[in-house]
């Protein structure tokens, strides 16, 4: 599905973040991103997001070339057909606050797609139902709690039909009470096989949505694997000093 080769990528002429990353993501995959922090987790997602130049390499979707660097300039091209393709979410809430839910669920469908409105409000509201959100339709994010913030940004996400969901920490900045609702979202997307890429500190889901972790640190991949293998015994010593560190 994802195909990442060789992928280079700095913040400035000092700042290296990714050297040389190689990942191929396969259809159906649910793909675990641990490694320690500052080591580009973040930086990987918003790279294969569209939201990054890079330095060099190159990403394939779906067997398309998807992201390159080009010419003497290197600049970055992005298919952007692609990027549509791909839904993310992040840390941090980035809902519309000036928006109902529902209108932050149907904004993009209507303004990207040229979707009808009438057609969009029945999709939206398909999804607050099944993510056990109905009621709030018409309240706005400040009135809504950090679990309840983050279900919606997924089913916004989801509105417009991901080929590719990509989670940065989504539950870390929510009060632990908060955090199964949301990963219980996730997991539900999970059973009906959404390929999905997710960075995450919460051993217990990793090892329950993963098919497969990959460990990065300094730029590339460390190791990569099975859950039982990367997160139970892991080959490389610098995983397993990550692992018995970090869960
Ligand atoms: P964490 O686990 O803390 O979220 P991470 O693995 O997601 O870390 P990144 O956020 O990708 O790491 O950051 C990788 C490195 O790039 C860090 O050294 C960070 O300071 C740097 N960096 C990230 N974004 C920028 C930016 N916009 N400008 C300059 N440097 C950046
Ligand atoms: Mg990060």
């Amino acid at each position: 599905l994802v195909k990442v080769e060789s992928l280079h990528k700095s913040y400035g002429p000092n700042i290296q973040v990714l050297k040389g990353l190689d990942i191929e993501m396969k259809p159906g995959e649910r793909v675990v991103v641990i490694g320690p922090s500052g080591g580009g987790k973040s930086t990987l997602l918003r790279v294969i997001m569209g939201l990054e130049k890079i330095d060099s390499g190159s990403i394939t979707f779906g067997g398309k070339p998807y992201i390159s660097s080009a010419g003497r300039d290197k600049k970055t091209i992005i298919d952007t057909e692609v990027r549509r393709s791909i839904g993310m979410v992040f840390q941090h809430y980035t809902l519309f606050p000036h928006l109902s839910v529902l209108q932050n669920l149907i904004l993009a469908p209507c303004k990207v797609r040229g979707e009808k409105k009438e057609i969009a409000i029945k999709r939206a509201q398909a999804l607050l139902e099944r993510f056990g959100l109905a009621a709030k339709a018409n309240s706005y994010p400040a009135q809504l709690s950090g679990g309840q913030k983050q279900r919606v940004a997924i089913a916004r996400a989801l509105m417009l039909d991901p080929k590719l969901m990509l989670f940065d920490e989504v539950t870390s900045a929510l009060d632990p009470e908060l955090v199964a609702e949301v990963e219980q979202v996730i997991l539900q997307l999970a059973a009906q096989n959404m390929p999905m890429m997710i960075v995450t500190h919460d051993m217990w889901f990793a090892r329950n949505i993963a098919s497969r972790v990959i460990f990065c640190a300094g730029g590339a991949v460390v190791e990569d694997g099975p859950p039982e293998q990367v997160l139970g015994s892991p080959k490389e010593e610098r995983t397993r000093d990550f692992i018995d560190r970090v869960f």
